[in-house]
């Protein structure tokens, strides 16, 4: 895409859509351009919410953690994909009341929260569907008791495909996808839905709850094939920024390309507000 069509989409953008880690923040540091970025968006009326994958803290934990770097930000303007999950069920398979949730103590209690019955302890209770989740807390017998309900065909929902979550510390963080790739190893069966980015779901209900059309969203993010495969597949302008996980080489040969390429949000920010200025 030429420069000018680029300028016109930045320009027609009411709301962002943010990735947290390599987007905002790196591990456990904010960037120092962020606060500035979100003061700019607030002053300008542009609309913004974080989204995550890592469905093993609950949306309470994740505030709770952002206002810890001093970001303020109300509960509508996060989004995991432990809340898209449910917003999944909710709208797409309401008749599913009581879940076998394989996931941390505290998604269990978002779900409790949205009115689902979790069963997780024993085969007696029978299940509606199968969730599994990044579940940092994972205890054996659960794990073969998801298995058991999976291979009994149960519908089967993974919150999000990650195989491991970044981590600065010296470990390797087993997440969701590979909990998945063992289930699958024992059972034969993969999930048959599976949310989270690059499901365009996450971007759908953003779109739904701040009333905008495509056009008017980007995703920024630091990774393609979940953050601009997301926005691709939701038809939302898809930024990418150079501060975390993807490097320009990285580009050649890409499926799902950015519609633009920042060094990082500031830079971003700076694009915004020259098309802004000049479409006036
Ligand atoms: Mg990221």
């Amino acid at each position: 895409m030429n420069s000018a069509a680029i300028e016109a989409q930045l320009a027609e953008i009411k709301h962002l859509a943010l990735d947290m880690d390599g987007t905002i923040y790196l591990g456990g540091t904010l960037f120092d351009f962020t606060p500035d970025f979100l003061k700019w968006l607030r002053e300008m009326g542009i609309g913004y919410t974080f989204l995550t994958n890592n469905s093993s803290k609950s949306a309470a934990d994740y505030l709770a953690h952002l206002r810890e770097m001093n970001l303020q930000v109300h509960s509508d303007q996060l989004y995991t994909s432990g809340m898209a999950t449910i917003d999944y069920l909710r709208t797409r398979h309401p008749e599913f009341r009581h879940l076998f949730l394989l996931g941390t103590e505290s998604l269990c209690d978002e779900f409790r929260q949205a009115g689902f019955s979790i069963v997780c302890q024993s085969s007696e209770a029978e299940p509606d569907a199968v969730v599994v989740a990044f579940d940092s807390e994972l205890v054996y017998s659960r794990l073969c008791l998801a298995g058991y309900w999976i291979e009994q065909g149960k519908p089967y929902i993974a919150t999000h495909p990650d195989l491991v979550c970044p981590t600065d510390q010296r470990t390797l963080l087993v997440d969701c996808g590979s909990i998945c790739a063992c289930l699958e190893k024992a059972t034969g069966r993969a999930p048959d839905v599976v949310l989270g980015k690059p499901h365009p779901l996450m971007l759908e209900a953003i779109m739904r709850r701040f009333d905008l059309e495509p056009r008017h969203l980007a995703m920024i993010g630091d990774r393609l094939s979940t953050d601009m495969a997301m926005a691709k597949n939701a038809a939302a302008m898809g930024i990418l920024v150079l501060t975390g996980e993807a490097t320009v080489a990285d580009l050649e040969d890409c499926p799902a390309p950015p519609d633009l390429v920042a060094a990082d949000l500031s830079e971003v920010g700076r694009r915004l507000s020259l098309a802004r200025s000049r479409a006036v």
